[in-house]
């Protein structure tokens, strides 16, 4: 915090900025935190190293009566939150789905909340939805999915899937001759909501949310796959209205759904086709992965996250629809106080919200600064970095790679699930390495889920040196 004069001078330095310009000395404070936050997370333990009591210390439970400055706020909060943060953008860090941020999205997310732009109305914020309805067309081109889909971006893939879903709900039952937005869902038919077995537990909360009830889960194979033969004997076991939700990218295998047979199979029974691609969508940005895509483009709709694999901060999730009337009629709202565009859809109508921020923006500015090529060598790059990672802990006594690694996800377990728990406890206090454990097969493991842009090789290598000293400690019992 440097001496008494330091602190005088800075004081006052921040004073006669703030007089002529209110927000520049916690632009100053803030853009001096962020910097020194990214500069450490590569090294930094990964874990938070504080509770949430400590934090709350820290920052003082009291609500002052007076209040303070803005930078000495910014000052505060950076101070006392630091050691409770977990280094998600660290290139080592392996849980769940997710990674850091690249430096345009950051950027370009700053900006978002400078130009503080709610981005529902085309004709009202043009600026802010230009950038966004460019990044949808280049998602559709780059994925593969037909161009003209209605585009939404929600908050996650969860709110993509209830926002994609909402209109497969409404359509499904439209075409049976009921109108949801004006009957409701009471005395309608019902619809039958068909998933795998494997899928992400967020459908089913989409499907709550939608007041579908609880999902008939088909068997899914070894690799969490849905079985296209039992989805065809559950579809042919009735009628009526059905929505199917598919999987790209199984959070424990990486593992993708035989898009085009379990798409045929529900299209002939008149289904509505969901795609749940939280993280996994983005394979078809690269053909090397077109095997595990193939069929996707056939679907009804699809949902993926920005703040996942492409690597934008939170909270940026992305709603396709390809009947953009069908999105349009479940999730649209009219009122005379509102400022409708007369060339085509308005962001509000996409998804389940009216206002909200730019959100679409960083996505624009991380797809601008890596082009298609670099969205593919992204996306490789997981893979590769997930592959070496997987074959190199198969190389160590004891460690058994349960999944086929087809993507970014490697599970691993150990001779019993109290050496895997073991395991992941002893790497989570070490904190060079953060993977986190589940229950995959009946079994404890231990998850790598490869989601950072700097996972590279050399991380990869790391990554397995790592467990390979920390399970030879676990061994020796030190
Ligand atoms: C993460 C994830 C979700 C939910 O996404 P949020 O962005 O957390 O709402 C849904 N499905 C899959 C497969 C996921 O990995």
């Amino acid at each position: 915090m440097g001496d008494g004069r330091d602190r005088r001078g800075r004081t006052a330095a921040r004073a006669e900025r703030s007089a002529e310009d209110p927000y520049d000395a916690a632009l100053v404070e803030a853009d001096r935190a962020a910097r020194r936050w990214l500069a450490g997370v590569e090294e930094r333990p990964v874990p938070p190293r504080a509770s949430p009591e400590e934090v709350r210390d820290a920052l003082g439970a009291e609500l002052p009566e007076l209040g303070e400055p803005a930078e000495a706020v910014i000052e505060r909060l950076a101070t006392a939150i630091e050691p409770g943060l977990i280094a998600i953008g660290s290139p080592r860090f392996y849980g769940w789905v997710i990674g850091g941020t690249q430096p345009a999205a950051l950027a370009a997310d700053w900006l978002v909340s400078a130009w503080d732009q709610n981005t529902g109305l085309r004709a009202i914020t043009p600026g802010a939805v230009a950038a966004e309805e460019l990044a949808g067309e280049w998602i559709l081109d780059l994925l593969g999915l037909p161009a003209g889909s209605a585009v939404g971006f929600a908050t996650g893939a969860t709110m993509s899937q209830f926002a994609a879903m909402a209109a497969g709900r409404d359509e499904v039952l439209r075409r049976a001759g009921w109108e949801v937005a004006t009957a409701g869902l009471a005395g309608g038919p019902r619809v039958r909501f068909i998933v795998g077995a494997e899928r992400h537990g967020t459908v089913d909360l989409a499907g709550r949310y939608l007041g579908l009830g609880a999902p008939v889960a088909v068997a899914a194979d070894a690799e969490g796959r849905i079985d296209v033969d039992a989805l065809g004997t559950e579809l042919a076991a009735g009628d009526g209205p059905a929505l199917v939700v598919l999987q790209a990218g199984n959070i424990h295998s990486g593992a993708f759904d035989d898009f085009a047979h379990a798409i045929e199979v529900a299209h002939r029974a008149g289904a509505w086709v969901h795609v749940d691609g939280a993280f996994g969508l983005w394979a078809a940005a690269s053909p090397r992965f077109a095997s595990l895509t193939a069929g996707l483009a056939q679907a009804d709709s699809w949902s993926t996250d920005a703040h996942k694999t492409l690597n934008v901060p939170y909270d940026c999730g992305i709603a396709v629809v390809r009947d953009q009337p069908a999105m349009l009629r479940a999730l649209s709202m009219h009122a005379s106080y509102l400022q409708a565009t007369e060339t085509g859809a308005d962001p509000h109508e996409k998804v389940a919200e009216l206002s909200r921020r730019a959100r679409g923006v960083p996505t624009w500015a991380v797809l601008r600064s890596l082009g298609r090529a670099g969205v593919r060598e992204l996306v490789e790059r997981l893979a590769d970095a997930a592959r070496a990672i997987a074959e190199g802990l198969a190389a160590l006594p004891g460690v058994e790679v349960l999944n086929d690694v087809v993507f970014t996800q490697v599970c691993i377990a150990l001779e019993d699930d109290a050496s895997t728990a073991e395991l992941s406890d002893r790497l989570w206090r070490g904190g060079e390495v953060l993977a986190m454990t589940s229950r995959w097969r009946d079994r404890a493991v231990v998850r790598f889920s490869v989601s950072n842009w700097r996972t590279d090789a050399a991380q990869a290598a790391r990554t397995v040196a790592v467990v390979e000293r920390t399970l030879a400690e676990l061994r020796a019992g030190r």
